[in-house]
């Protein structure tokens, strides 16, 4: 009997039971105590950010950064269409209207062409604007923040990356090198959710350069509370802070976030090089920007038929390995049908021949191996 290989667990270790375990015993288990606010100082040193605020989740961190950028109901969002829901969600929680911008073929990531054409078209016509322009950092891989800002800052637009599969990764050439993602629009938000890079059973984390936005996001996530003897409240504000027992996670994470995104990167090169030869297609790897292969994908050769995706999953079930679709764009999904979208092909054909393999850090070789040997074995017989 083999055992089941998991498409990515939480690796936690020795430290991670300590501080925890710290945590519980001071009694200081909610949102107060001195986990939190170490979290966010070490967070903020390790991405280059100047400030740093955790929150309940990465779509609290989101939402936050969209109520700070002033998004009130009609105005207008545009978001990579290529990702996962919340992305869109912490808009929609503002009631913005979105413009979902397909990504590009190569690094399936945000369309800049595109949506500076669709810009330039909506100001000739007197159209509405974008107030922000949401980003994705796309599986670990960094998007073309670069071309965004500048356009951003044609138009006066804000930019909040959405960074939550991409902690840890960085660009290494170009205007931003040295850079990690999140820390280069005005705002940024990660997450800590359970199958993320690093967790803390839940929560995510806020990330600015202006001291201002730092301290509104500090104030907004705990219900907009002002120091007072009293309960006075300046305006609606969110139970949106991460608790102390789940800071101490996010630190004995943090600690080996390196070595999860050098593992993250052998488990990936190791795929790549199995793969190489084959119709696979791999997952993107431009030059200048450093994936960490948050959840490792390959697209699925059109060639062997619309359900190939699906055949391959269903194979790879059958012999106890988890793989997992690639999100469906936005656009196709049923809340957001009367959105406005600029393109959707790519989006779509990477939902449909998308698919995840086991990408755990704590995946032995052998395992992958046997992933390896499954997925060529399915590549010969669908070949056939
Ligand atoms: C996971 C994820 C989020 C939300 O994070 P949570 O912590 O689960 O709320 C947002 N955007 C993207 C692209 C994600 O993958």
């Amino acid at each position: 009997m083999t055992e089941r290989i998991p498409l990515a667990i939480p690796n936690i270790g020795d430290r991670e039971i300590e501080l925890v375990n710290e945590a519980v015993r001071s009694g200081f288990v909610s949102s107060v105590g001195r986990f939190v606010s170490e979290f966010e100082t070490q967070f903020a040193e390790y991405v280059g950010a100047k400030y740093a605020v955790a929150c309940a989740s990465g779509t609290a961190a989101l939402h936050i950064a969209m109520r700070l950028a002033g998004v009130q109901p009609g105005d207008l969002v545009a978001v990579s269409d290529f990702t996962f829901m919340a992305s869109s969600n912490a808009a929609s929680y503002q009631f913005a209207e979105l413009l979902l911008v397909d990504s590009e073929p190569e690094s399936w990531s945000m369309d800049v062409v595109k949506l500076r054409a669709e810009l330039e078209r909506r100001k000739a016509a007197g159209e509405k604007l974008p107030k922000v322009i949401e980003i994705v950092h796309i599986l670990g891989q960094p998007a073309d923040a670069h071309a965004v800002i500048e356009l951003a800052a044609e138009y006066g637009i804000t930019v909040i990356e959405d960074a939550a599969e991409a902690l840890g990764a960085v660009w290494t050439e170009g205007p931003l090198a040295g850079k990690h993602v999140g820390t280069v629009g005005q705002m940024g938000a990660y997450s800590f959710n359970g199958n993320k890079i690093i967790t803390t059973g839940g929560g995510g984390m806020f990330t600015t350069d202006d001291e201002a936005l730092a301290q509104r996001a500090k104030h907004l996530s705990t219900q907009a509370r002002l120091p007072d003897r009293g309960y006075l409240h300046d305006e609606i504000g969110f139970n949106y802070r991460l608790t102390n027992v789940a800071a101490a996670l996010g630190i004995a994470q943090l600690e080996r976030l390196d070595e999860f995104v050098a593992t993250k990167r052998a488990i990936a090169r190791r795929y790549n090089e199995a793969f190489a030869g084959t119709d696979i297609q791999t997952p993107p790897d431009l030059p200048g920007k450093e994936s960490t292969y948050w959840l490792y994908s390959i697209q699925v050769p059109a060639s062997r038929g619309e359900h190939a995706r699906d055949e391959l999953q269903d194979f790879l079930a059958e012999v106890d390995i988890e793989s997992r679709s690639l999100w469906r764009p936005l656009h196709m999904q049923p809340p957001l049908k009367a959105e406005a979208v600029i393109g959707g092909e790519v989006g779509e054909d990477l939902f449909a021949r998308g698919l995840s393999l086991p990408c755990s850090t704590d995946l032995t070789e052998s395992d992958q191996d046997r992933v390896i040997k499954r997925v060529l074995e399915w590549i010969q017989l669908a070949g056939e």
